[in-house]
Formats: C-alpha cells, sequence, structure tokens
C-alpha cells in the first residue's frame, strides 16, 4: 500500500452542519474546490484516500470537530446508520493492520479511536509486531502505517 502525501488544506469555510475544505486538487473537489473537511482530515489521518463508499462519522456528533481523534472512518453508509440508528445491530470500520498493512474490519464499538493505538488483523501479525517491538532496532525499516 503507498502512502499519500497529506493534503494541504488553504482555508476552512463553514457550510451548515459541516466544514469545508479549500483542495483544489483533491479529486472530489466540487467547482469551487471544495471538499468537506472531516473527509480531508481522515484522509490525512489515514495517509490514504477514502473510497466512495466510506462514511467519516463524528465520535460526539458534533459536524464540526474535526480533531482527528473524533472521526471515525466508518465502512459504509449503512454501516453509518447503524450507528445512529441502533445500539442492537453490528457497525463496522475499516482499519489498517498495524504489522502488514491489510485493511481488514472491525466492530466500532471495540475500537479505540486513538491515534496512538494499533490494531492488528490477526494474532499472528500481533504476535509479529510484539516481536519486533522487542527487538527493536533504531534504523530498522518499520511499516509506515496509521490507524484509525
Ligand atoms: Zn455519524
Ligand atoms: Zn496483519
Amino acid at each position: 500500500m503507498t502512502t499519500m502525501n497529506p493534503w494541504t488544506i488553504q482555508r476552512v469555510v463553514k457550510n451548515g452542519r459541516y466544514l469545508r475544505a479549500y483542495v483544489p486538487d483533491h479529486p472530489k473537489a466540487n467547482k469551487h474546490g471544495y471538499v468537506l473537511h472531516h473527509r480531508i482530515v481522515a484522509e490525512n489521518k489515514l495517509g490514504r484516500m477514502l473510497t466512495e463508499e466510506e462514511v467519516v462519522h463524528h465520535l460526539d456528533n458534533d459536524g464540526r470537530n474535526n480533531n482527528p481523534d473524533n472521526l471515525a472512518v466508518i465502512a459504509t453508509q449503512s454501516d453509518h446508520f447503524v450507528i445512529h440508528n441502533s445500539h442492537k445491530s453490528r457497525a463496522f470500520t475499516n482499519l489498517v493492520c498495524g504489522h502488514c498493512s491489510k485493511e481488514f474490519k472491525r466492530e466500532v464499538r471495540q475500537v479505540k479511536w486513538k491515534k496512538q493505538f494499533k490494531y492488528y488483523c490477526s494474532r499472528h501479525c500481533m504476535g509479529l509486531a510484539y516481536l519486533e517491538k522487542s527487538n527493536h532496532r533504531p534504523n530498522s525499516l518499520t511499516v509506515k502505517t496509521e490507524v484509525l
């Protein structure tokens, strides 16, 4: 997986419930050069573009609080609907494995939305990550991933 260069936000404006960022180079920019600010923040945090299906959820339900720790990337619009409308059903989010960089799904309620937490796609990867940590060499090539 290639890591995306972070988007440079030239300006942020209020638009209804949300903020919009002026990022004219972004493929999703409207004709005035604006994209939803929370999607840009989420893309910068993930280090990749969001897919068409993915939805950014504000954990505190404040649509303008775009602190990276307040944003959760939800796999699909229907998962997002579940978060807002039901406590019984399961909603999933896409995470990137802290070891092999593979994307995998996890239940939203099992995830702590902090940047410093790493998640692993399997016990196998978790084991390898701990091993690597214990014989950590300062110059070793570690895979650069950011995990929501
Ligand atoms: Zn939401
Ligand atoms: Zn993995």
